[in-house]
C-alpha cells in the first residue's frame, strides 16, 4: 500500500474505533500510527488494541507504528462535600491537604509536592483553564488564594500551575506501571506528558533502555524555556496543544507551533501537531474551514505527522477525520508553494557523511528525475537524515528490523520495507530495485537513488550512493 502523501497521520483510539473492522478502515483510510491513551482505558482494552493492530499488521503486510502515550502528572483538585461550589470573583479560598471534602472556603489539593511547589503570587489555572487562583500567603502545607476569575468548581478537575517548576517526577506511580505494561506489549513510542526539563526525559529514556522511542509533550512553559535541551535529548516532539493553550496564554500556540517544528525539522528528529485539528468532527461529517486550514498550515510549517485524539477515539466520524486529514495533506502537498516552502526551509547538513550522503542523493535524484531514493538502515538513523532533507523525491527505508520500521513510520517521507540486509554490492542494487517496483514507486526503465553503507549491515556507515536502473530483470524476479 502506497501513500500519495509525505505527512503522517495518527489517531487515538477509543470506544469509537477498538473493533478490528475499525482498526482496519482506519488504516486503510490513511493512519500511519495509532496512539493508546493511558489517560482513559484499562490495561485489558490497551492489550486489545495492541493485539488488534499487530494482527492487521500482519495481514497488510505493512509496519504500523504504536504510541503509548502516559497521562504523566496531572494535578487535580480534591471532591466537595454537596457537589459542586461556585467560588465568587475576589473571595478568598483555602487549598490544603486535609482530605475532607471541600466546601465554598476551601478544597484538598492532594500533591504534597505542588504545594511545596506554590509561592505566593503563584497563578492557578482550574477546569482547563476556566478559573483562576493566586495564591496570596502559603506555608508549603495550605495556599490560602484569591479567587481572580470565578466559576463553578466540581470534583476532581484539572489544575494547570503554568509558571511554577514543580518539583516532582513526571512519572507518576501510575505512569511507572503502564509504562512497564506498553514496553511489556512492545509499543513503538512513548511519549510523556508535561516534561519540564531535559532530566525529565533521562529519568525515562533510562528506564526505557531504547525499547521503543521517547516522545516529549511540549506542554508546560518550563518546556518551552528548556526547548533546545528537550529536543536533543527527546526522540521526537510533540506540540501539545491542549494542555499548552491553557499553560501559556492561548495567542502564543501558533508561533510556539512553528518554534518547535523549526528545531525537530533542524535536528531532524519527528515532530507531531497534536489537539483540536478536526475537533468539530467529534460530531459533524466536515470539518470547518478553519479546522481544514489549520491541519494545512501544519503541514506547510513542516510537521511529520498530524493527530486526531477525541475526534477518531471517541467521535460519531473517526473514518471521515482520517479521510479528511488524509486530502488536505494529498493536496497541501501538491501546492507548488509547498515545495517552495520546504525547499527554502530544510536545515543544512551537519558535517557527517549520512548527511552528506542524504544531501547528495536528493540532488542526484531531482537532477536525473529519478522515481525514489532507497536508503538501506538499521537503527533507522539514516533515514531520519534522509526525511530531513525534505525532499520531492518519495524515500523507501529498508530495514532488517521490524521495530526500526515500525518506529519510522512517524517519520515524514518514509516509506518503510522490512527486508533482510544486502549480501553484496549486487544484491543491494537488486533488492533496491525490486522493492521500489513491486512497492509501486518505480517502473521498469525508471532509475533509483540508493544510499547504503559498507560493510552492509553496520550502523552508521552510510557511504554510498548509487543510482540504478529498475529494469527487465526486477520484472521478471517479481
Ligand atoms: P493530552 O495531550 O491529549 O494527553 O492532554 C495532548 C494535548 O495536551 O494537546
Ligand atoms: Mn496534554
Amino acid at each position: 500500500m502506497r501513500r500519495q502523501r509525505k505527512t503522517k497521520i495518527i489517531a487515538t483510539l477509543g470506544p469509537a474505533s477498538s473493533s478490528p473492522d475499525m482498526v482496519e478502515k482506519l488504516h486503510l483510510a490513511g493512519v500511519d500510527v495509532f496512539r493508546l491513551n493511558f489517560s482513559h482505558g484499562s490495561h485489558e482494552d490497551h492489550k486489545e488494541r495492541y493485539d488488534t493492530i499487530r494482527n492487521l499488521e500482519m495481514h497488510t503486510g505493512r509496519p504500523i507504528g504504536i504510541l503509548a502515550d502516559l497521562q504523566g502528572p496531572k494535578i487535580r483538585v480534591g471532591t466537595f462535600e454537596n457537589g459542586p461550589v461556585m467560588l465568587e470573583d475576589g473571595a478568598n479560598f483555602l487549598l490544603d491537604m486535609n482530605e475532607k471534602p471541600g466546601d465554598q472556603t476551601r478544597v484538598c489539593l492532594p500533591h504534597p509536592q505542588v504545594m511545596a511547589s506554590l509561592e505566593t503570587g503563584t497563578r492557578l489555572l482550574l477546569d482547563d483553564g476556566k478559573l483562576e487562583l493566586e495564591v496570596i500567603e502559603t506555608d508549603n502545607k495550605t495556599a490560602k488564594c484569591k479567587v481572580i476569575t470565578g466559576g463553578k468548581l466540581s470534583d476532581r478537575k484539572g489544575v494547570n500551575i503554568p509558571n511554577a517548576i514543580v518539583r516532582m517526577s513526571p512519572l507518576t506511580d501510575k505512569d511507572r506501571r503502564d509504562l512497564d505494561y506498553a514496553l511489556e506489549l512492545g509499543v513503538d513510542w512513548i511519549a510523556l506528558s508535561f516534561v519540564q526539563r531535559a532530566e525529565d526525559l533521562a529519568e525515562i529514556k533510562k528506564i526505557v533502555a531504547g525499547r521503543a522511542g521517547v516522545m516529549a509533550k511540549i506542554e508546560k512553559p518550563a518546556a518551552v524555556e528548556n526547548l533546545n535541551e528537550i529536543v536533543e535529548l527527546a526522540d521526537a516532539l510533540m506540540v501539545a496543544r491542549g494542555d499548552l493553550g491553557v499553560e501559556v496564554p492561548i495567542q502564543k500556540v501558533p508561533s510556539l507551533q512553528k518554534r518547535i517544528i523549526r528545531l525537530a525539522n533542524e535536528a531532524g528528529k519527528p515532530v507531531v501537531v497534536a489537539t483540536q485539528m478536526l475537533e468539530s468532527m467529534i460530531s459533524a461529517p466536515v470539518p470547518t474551514r478553519a479546522e481544514v486550514t489549520d491541519v494545512a498550515n501544519a503541514i506547510y510549517d513542516g510537521t511529520d505527522a498530524v493527530m486526531l485524539s477525541a475526534e477518531s477515539a471517541a467521535g460519531e466520524y473517526p473514518v471521515e477525520a482520517v479521510s479528511t486529514m488524509n486530502v488536505i495533506a494529498e493536496e497541501t502537498e501538491c501546492d507548488a508553494n509547498y515545495r517552495i516552502v520546504m525547499d527554502a526551509a530544510h536545515a543544512k547538513p551537519e558535517a557527517t557523511t549520512a548527511d552528506a550522503i542524504s544531501a547528495a542523493a536528493l540532488q542526484v535524484a531531482s537532477t536525473i528525475k529519478a522515481a525514489a531514493i532507497v536508503t538501506y538502515t538499521t537503527s533507522g538513523s539514516t533515514a531520519l537524515r534522509a526525511a530531513r532533507e525534505r525532499g520531492d523525491a518519495p524515500v523507501l527505508a529498508l530495514t532488517p528490523s521490524l521495530k526500526t520500521a515500525r518506529r519510522l513510520a512517524l517519520t515524514w517521507g518514509l516509506h518503510c520495507v522490512r527486508t533482510e540486509d544486502a549480501k553484496n554490492f549486487a544484491d543491494m542494487v537488486e533488492k533496491a530495485c525490486n522493492i521500489s517496483f513491486k512497492e509501486k514507486f518505480a517502473r521498469p526503465g525508471e532509475r533509483v537513488v540508493i544510499m547504503a553503507g559498507v560493510p552492509f549491515g553496520t550502523p552508521g556507515s552510510t557511504n554510498i550512493l548509487r543510482i540504478a536502473w529498475v529494469g527487465e530483470k526486477t520484472l521478471s524476479t517479481n
